[in-house]
C-alpha cells in the first residue's frame, strides 16, 4: 500500500466494536480497502468484566466469527444480589460465555484481518479534512472514518464532541481469581456502600473467575488506598491465580490475563498501612511483575 492510496474506510480502534465495523464492511463490500489502526498490538488486555450476552453470540455468528468463543463454556445461570441481600437465582433462556477480553479482542481482530481488513499498529493524534477525504495524521486518507477508539476516544475529542459529564463516570478493579467447584454461574450483587456500586464474579470456565467492582467516580471520594480499606476492599488483591486461561493459538501468549500493563511490582495484602502490607517498590518488566493481576478501568456506567 503506498502513500497516495486512498481507504474507502479507516477504522480508528481494533476492539470488538473497530474489528466488527472492519469486518462488517468487508462482508458488504468485499472488494473495498479497509483499514484499521490501533495503538495497541494485539493480544492486548482491557479491565472487563469479559461477560458475552447471548445476543452479542448471534452478532457473532452473523460476522463469521462465532469461533471467538472456543474454548469457553456455555454458563447456564445467572445470580443477582440486591443491596439489602436479597437474592434471585436461575437460568436465563439462553447462555452467556465468559471469554477474557485479552483473547477476545484478538480474535476478533484476526477474523477481520482474515476477512481482507489491514491492520495497523498506529495511534491516532490528528484528524483533516481535505478534499472530501479525512486525514489521519497528516498522511492516511480515507472515503470514511469510524472512531471505535474506545471510552477516551482521541476521534471523539478531535472532533470536538464534548467529553462525558463527570456524573456519567464510572471507575472499576478487575482482577481472575479462582473459581469455586460449583456449577458455572454468573453472579452480580449491588451494594449499600456506596450504591450504585456492585461487585461481579464471573467464571470463564477455565478454572478462573473475572472478579471486579465497580462504582461511580462520584462515589468514590479517594484514591487506590479507599479500595484497599474496609467494605470497599477489591477482592483477595494479591492473591495470585493458579492457573491461566488456556492456550488459543497464536493470539496468546501463555500468561495469565490480568498482569499486563502493570509496571510496579507490589507483594502481599494491600491493607491500607497494615502490618501484612509489603511492597516491592522496584519497577520490573511488565511480564515479570505477576503479582498484581487486577487491573483499574474508567469507564461509563452500563
Ligand atoms: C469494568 C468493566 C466491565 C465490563 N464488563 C463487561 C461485560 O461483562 N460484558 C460486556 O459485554 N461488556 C462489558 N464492559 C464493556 C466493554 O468492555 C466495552 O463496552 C467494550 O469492550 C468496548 O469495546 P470498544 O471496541 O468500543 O472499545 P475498546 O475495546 O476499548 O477498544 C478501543 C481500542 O481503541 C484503541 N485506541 C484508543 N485510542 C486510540 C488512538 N488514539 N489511536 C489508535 N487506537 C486507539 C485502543 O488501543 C483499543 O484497542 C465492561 C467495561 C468495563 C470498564
Amino acid at each position: 500500500m503506498d502513500a497516495s492510496q486512498v481507504w474507502d474506510l479507516i477504522v480508528v480502534g481494533a476492539g470488538p466494536a473497530g474489528s466488527a465495523a472492519a469486518l462488517q464492511a468487508r462482508l458488504l463490500r468485499p472488494g473495498s480497502a479497509v483499514l484499521l489502526l490501533d495503538k495497541a498490538v494485539f493480544p492486548r488486555d482491557k479491565a472487563c468484566g469479559d461477560g458475552i450476552a447471548p445476543h452479542a453470540a448471534d452478532e457473532l455468528a452473523r460476522l463469521g466469527a462465532a469461533h471467538a468463543l472456543d474454548g469457553y463454556p456455555p454458563i447456564h445461570r445467572l445470580r443477582i444480589r440486591a443491596p439489602g441481600g436479597g437474592e434471585v437465582a436461575g437460568r436465563p433462556a439462553r447462555p452467556a460465555r465468559v471469554v477474557p477480553r485479552a483473547v477476545f479482542d484478538a480474535r476478533l481482530v484476526e477474523a477481520a484481518v482474515a476477512g481482507g481488513a489491514v491492520l495497523r499498529r498506529e495511534r491516532v493524534r490528528t484528524l483533516e479534512e481535505r478534499r472530501g477525504l479525512v486525514v489521519v495524521n497528516g498522511e492516511l486518507a480515507g472515503r470514511a472514518l469510524v472512531g471505535a477508539d474506545g471510552a477516551n476516544s482521541a476521534v471523539r475529542r478531535l472532533l470536538g464532541v464534548p467529553l462525558n459529564p463527570p456524573g456519567d463516570l464510572a471507575i472499576a478493579l478487575r482482577g481472575y481469581a479462582p473459581a469455586g467447584d460449583g456449577p458455572l454461574e454468573q453472579f452480580i450483587g449491588w451494594v449499600p456502600d456506596g450504591w450504585p456500586a456492585y461487585v461481579w464474579s464471573f467464571p470463564t470456565g477455565t478454572g478462573l473467575a473475572n472478579v471486579g467492582y465497580g462504582l461511580l467516580r462520584s462515589r468514590f471520594a479517594g484514591g487506590r488506598a479507599e479500595l484497599s480499606a474496609g467494605g470497599s476492599r477489591p477482592p483477595r488483591p494479591c492473591s495470585r491465580p493458579p492457573t491461566r486461561p488456556p492456550p488459543t493459538g497464536s493470539s496468546w501468549p501463555g500468561r495469565s490475563a490480568g498482569i499486563s500493563g502493570t509496571r510496579r511490582c507490589s507483594r502481599g495484602r494491600s491493607g491500607r498501612g497494615g502490618s501484612r502490607r509489603r511492597r516491592c517498590s522496584r519497577r520490573v518488566p511488565r511480564r515479570r511483575c505477576s503479582t498484581r493481576w487486577w487491573r483499574w478501568a474508567s469507564a461509563r456506567p452500563g
